[in-house]
């Protein structure tokens, strides 16, 4: 059934016309509502995971392409953005009733371009198919403030107003769920959209923005580049782009955060992540490791969520034997088949760099406990395949706990206490989330105030908000003032107007002008 819908999936994304005798067909560009053929000269082989294989190409954009992108959001700015909010809605819940039915395609396209489970990859649709749920309600998230009778016959409120054309950039790891977080709150506050999702895998962001249009939005409120460094570049410095929007690595998030700033847009930015494990004696052994496994090694590390650090406190180190057996017993294999575990990671450099991160911590005094780098997958020999590993005696001066694997590699450090345990969570640069498992109520409550990362779980492992609140990564794992989705989604791609309004009951006429500050009492 997997070769069908990888068929289907292909079939509507791929043009059927083989392009420029190289076999291989293209991504499309999506402008003006119109999916549009490339005119570049550069194209980006993309490779299926577990094969290797060209499964299409990229193209990157040309300036012109660019430029007709956002002439395209911005025409449509003015209409679109003095839409009523309920015909805005109308669309929305059309669109997730699109993305439920086509649930099985959107993840056999993830599965093919990143490398995922299939399980996994409905995953990846379903998380962002909440925000497009939360978006819903956009008349009551929109909500302004009122207060009447300020002062005599005199009222202010504030109501929300879009920004304008705003800009998406996208990571591989999530093909659907992160271009979900962006355009869908965009639009329903108002705003239009230029975006650019992952050169390595951009097939769902093309389906997602298609199925928008079938939902009823209008041409160029949603376009999509594609490319690197220089249509990042074009949207940092594109002076009819007011907001941008970005997540992935550190090195590409600070640098569109200084670069969009440094032109005035205002830009969120969620960056990279080292979420430690705190593992308690007093913990539900059973559950807390079954957890660990779980959050560690699933997507094959590939989230940024992942929980790469394990630190066990005490006696709980004890449990790291049977840690290693439940990690052994994961099927690696490519992410359509069932019964899969772990898929491959992205790429041969990606697999590279994780063997070479194992090594160093050999290298530097960390003990192998389980090594899954001389994995290789029958009928799938070229994939990019690393099994469950398990590093432990890991101490933080050691490079494989100071960068981010991104790989299915757990790192485990022991201490005596919980104090330590905050200590070296603390220390790390990063914030995005960590979590802690115990049956104490002190300790968790503890942990919650002490630990400085914005999202915690207790017995929880991949704390993601859901879309009623905010991802709230913080310190290193984030750059900017508001988050995505959630309220904050909101409030990113929004301005407030206050009004100020007096109308008088009777006439009074002054004399004089006034010229002291009005204080309104
Ligand atoms: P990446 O930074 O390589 O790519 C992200 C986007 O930036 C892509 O669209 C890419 O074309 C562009 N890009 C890459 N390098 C660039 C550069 N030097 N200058 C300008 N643009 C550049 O990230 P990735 O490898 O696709 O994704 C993995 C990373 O994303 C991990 O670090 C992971 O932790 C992070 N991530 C963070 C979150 C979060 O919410 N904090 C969520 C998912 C992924």
């Amino acid at each position: 059934s997997y070769s069908l819908l990888r068929k289907k999936a292909l079939k509507e994304l791929c043009d059927v016309s083989f392009k420029q005798n190289r076999g291989v067909s293209t991504h499309k560009l999506y402008i003006n509502g119109k999916t549009v053929e490339s005119q570049a000269t550069e194209w980006v082989d993309l490779h299926d995971p577990a094969t290797n294989k060209v499964v299409t190409r990229v193209p990157i954009s040309t300036q012109s392409e660019m430029e007709a992108a956002v002439a395209s959001a911005k025409a449509a700015y003015k209409s679109w953005s003095r839409t009523s909010i309920m015909s805005r809605q109308q669309i929305l819940f059309k669109f997730q009733e699109i993305i439920r039915k086509n649930m099985k395609e959107l993840a056999a396209n993830i599965t093919l371009e990143q490398g995922k489970t299939l399980a996994d990859a409905e995953g990846d649709v379903l998380r962002g198919l909440q925000v497009v749920e939360h978006c819903c309600g956009i008349p009551s998230h929109f909500l302004g403030h009122t207060l009447a009778g300020v002062a005599k016959d005199l009222d202010i409120h504030s109501y929300r107003v879009p920004l304008g054309v705003t800009a998406g950039i996208t990571p591989f790891n999530f093909p659907a769920m992160i271009p979900l977080w962006m355009f869908p709150v965009a639009l329903a506050c108002g705003n239009t959209h230029v975006i650019k999702p992952s050169e390595r895998n951009p097939g769902a962001c093309m389906m997602l923005v298609e199925m928008l249009t079938e939902a009823g939005a209008p041409p160029g409120v949603v376009n999509v580049i594609h490319g690197t460094h220089d249509s990042v570049n074009f949207i940092c410095r594109h002076p009819d782009i007011q907001a941008i929007s970005f997540v992935g690595s550190d090195q590409a998030g600070k640098y569109i955060y200084k670069e969009g700033s440094a032109h005035g847009k205002r830009v969120q930015s969620n960056m990279g992540a080292k979420n430690h494990g705190v593992v308690l004696p007093d913990a539900n052994k059973e559950d807390t490791l079954n957890q660990l496994v779980g959050a560690a090694f699933g997507a094959a590390g590939q989230r940024c969520m992942a929980l790469s650090t394990a630190i066990f406190v005490g006696e709980a180190k004890n449990w790291i034997t049977d840690l290693k057996i439940r990690a052994e017993k994961l099927k690696v294999n490519a992410g359509h088949v069932p019964g899969t575990d772990l898929g491959p990671v992205i790429s041969p450099k990606a697999k590279e760099r994780i063997l070479s991160l194992v090594q160093s911590g050999v290298d530097e005094g960390a003990t192998l406990l389980l090594d899954g780098r001389g994995i290789s997958v029958p009928g799938y020999e070229q994939g990019n395949f690393v099994g469950p590993t398990i590093l432990t005696d890991v101490k933080p001066n050691m490079l494989c706990y100071k960068e981010e694997i991104f790989g299915p590699v757990l790192i485990c450090l022991n201490v005596d206490t919980l104090d330590e345990a905050i200590a070296i969570i603390n220390a790390n640069p990063y914030g995005n989330g960590t979590a802690l498992f115990t049956t104490n109520g002190a300790a968790a409550r503890k942990f919650t105030f002490e630990a400085d990362c914005g999202q915690v779980g207790i017995n929880v492992p991949i704390p993601v908000p859901l879309s009623m609140f905010s991802f709230t990564g913080s310190r290193g794992s984030f750059r900017g003032d508001t988050h995505f989705y959630g309220q904050q989604g909101i409030d990113f791609y929004t301005e407030t107007k206050t009004v100020t309004q007096l109308w008088r009951e009777k006439d009074v006429t002054h004399s004089q002008a006034s010229v002291s500050m009005p204080v309104m009492r």
